[in-house]
């Protein structure tokens, strides 16, 4: 039961962590199980399916975005998210902030950082997410980046979802202590998915991601 899940995982995860139901290739009906039991922030990594399950909702869920994001897309995306939080190219931030300055918005993002993940050739370097910190700010920008998410290596290996956590971690509190300007905005490390967000949650995660543990395996 979606029900019983969510309850065993809101025990279990500090109340400082937010928690992130992934409802991606799930119907409706099993989200509206999940917002009855009292989840209110959900994840979709397809434009399409968010665009279409947002006006089945109740008006008040927190939708985030967690996949990868074509420009094209934006639309279908951006007017109704509150947090995108896979943005993984400059491309794609140009492309954000200018839909910010037409609509008159400013859109919150976390940068995605390139974990050892072979399978996945998205998100930054960690020289790439330093220089956009570097050299953000100075105003007009309709950009928020309120900080950093990961997707750690797909393996049975808690040792490499340790490290690649831990390096996340340090690159998240290293660009936290040289930017005090950012110390209220840059406050997001999005790290943890089913298997592995204990450990995620030891290496500092302010959110995570989880699918599989609150609704079941995926159809696809
Ligand atoms: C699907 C997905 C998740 C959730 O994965 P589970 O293993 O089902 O918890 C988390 N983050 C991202 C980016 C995803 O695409």
């Amino acid at each position: 039961m979606v029900s019983d899940n969510l309850k065993a995982l809101y025990e279990k995860l500090p109340s400082a962590v937010k928690l992130v139901a992934v409802s991606k290739f799930h119907p409706v009906s099993r989200l509206m199980e999940a917002y009855e039991a009292g989840q209110r922030v959900f994840g979709e990594n397809r434009p399409q399916e968010l665009a279409q399950k947002v006006p089945q909702m109740p008006s008040d869920v927190e939708w985030h975005f967690i996949g990868h994001l074509q420009t094209n897309k934006l639309k279908l995306v951006l007017p109704y998210v509150s947090l995108v939080q896979s943005v993984d190219s400059f491309h794609l931030l140009e492309a954000i902030d200018k839909w910010g300055s037409d609509n008159g918005k400013t859109v919150d993002v976390l940068l995605e950082l390139h974990l050892g993940a072979e399978e996945t050739k998205h998100g930054f370097s960690e020289e790439e997410i330093v220089t956009i910190l570097n050299t953000a700010g100075e105003g007009g920008s309709h950009i928020r980046i309120r900080g950093l998410m990961g997707m750690a290596t797909n393996t049975e290996d808690k040792g490499v979802i340790e490290a690649d956590f831990a390096r996340i971690e340090a690159l998240f509190q290293r660009i936290r202590a040289e930017h005090p300007e950012l110390r209220n905005t840059f406050t997001e490390l999005s790290i943890g998915m089913s298997g592995d967000w204990p450990i995620a949650v030891r290496h500092g995660a302010t959110m995570v991601r989880i699918g599989t543990d609150i609704f079941g395996e995926r159809e696809y």
